[in-house]
């Protein structure tokens, strides 16, 4: 499977329109294409996204720029179906191809925060119930460490009032990323989560262990009183974690190579 997916594609830029502002960013690393299209069908298999949801990675030469897929399911993204987006939301190559009605969340998200690498957005089922109940994810177990002391809380109600719950322009994305600060994780309610890195690898691991978290905490609370760790273990976990990614992201690629 991996065979086709390192090609350097002539798509890229071949296409006139759709730009705004920012500049040209160049051609995008083809490995860093290829990953953010692994990325795509890792979490399809490890049941983070299903039909829907997305990961985009920030554009290696131009910190303005993001690499996204076209508007299709994550399971079957390779590298050529990639496209670059600015900050606005544009694509630069869509080239007629249907983009992401929620590309807004990558967007502001990468525009209001200069340290994040790469953006998760999902509809995992466990995450669900938290939201709705205004009840933040805590880091139940080290492996959940970067929740810190807990996610944020989206209510797009707040800022749009009943809307179909999508993130489908930019004033919207800004409210998101707002509601989202310095968290590596917000619960968006009615709808699903999104989560964020300072990698790729990062930011799928966050997306996979937000899931698992959420199962478990909902497990916990059914049982009795929680103890979960403080800011300090989740702070040492989180670190340690880091330096531990190579190792699942490497299993989690070759089972969707399989
Ligand atoms: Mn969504």
């Amino acid at each position: 499977m991996t065979s086709g997916e390192g090609n350097p594609r002539s798509v890229h830029h071949s296409d006139a329109g759709h730009t705004s502002g920012g500049g040209q960013p160049g051609e995008a690393d083809p490995q860093l294409i290829a990953k953010v299209a692994l990325a795509n069908r890792i979490l399809y298999d490890q049941g983070v996204v299903d039909g829907f949801g997305h990961v985009s990675v920030r554009h290696d030469r131009s910190p303005a720029h993001f690499l996204l897929a076209r508007n299709m399911a994550p399971g079957l993204v390779a590298s050529e179906d990639i496209l670059t987006f600015d900050l606005d939301g544009n694509a630069l190559d869509a080239g007629g191809r249907r983009v992401y009605l929620e590309r807004f969340i990558h967007s502001e998200i990468y525009r209001a925060r200069p340290d994040v690498q790469a953006v998760v957005h999902s509809h995992s089922p466990s995450v669900i119930p938290f939201a709705a109940t205004r009840t933040p994810l805590r880091p139940i177990y080290h492996m959940s460490g970067f929740l810190g002391a807990g996610s944020a809380i989206f209510e797009i109600r707040d800022v749009a009032g009943d809307t179909d719950l999508l993130i489908r322009d930019p004033a919207l994305g800004r409210a998101l990323a707002s509601a989202l600060g310095t968290h590596s994780a917000i619960l968006m309610r009615g709808h699903g989560s999104t989560v964020v890195g300072t990698s790729l690898e990062q930011a799928v691991y966050r997306a996979i262990y937000a899931e698992t978290n959420a199962r478990l905490q909902s497990q916990a609370v059914a049982l009795g009183e929680v103890t979960y760790l403080n800011e300090v273990e989740a702070a040492k976990a989180a670190a340690t974690n880091d330096t531990q990614i190579a190792r699942a992201w490497e299993l989690w690629q070759r089972a969707v190579e399989r």
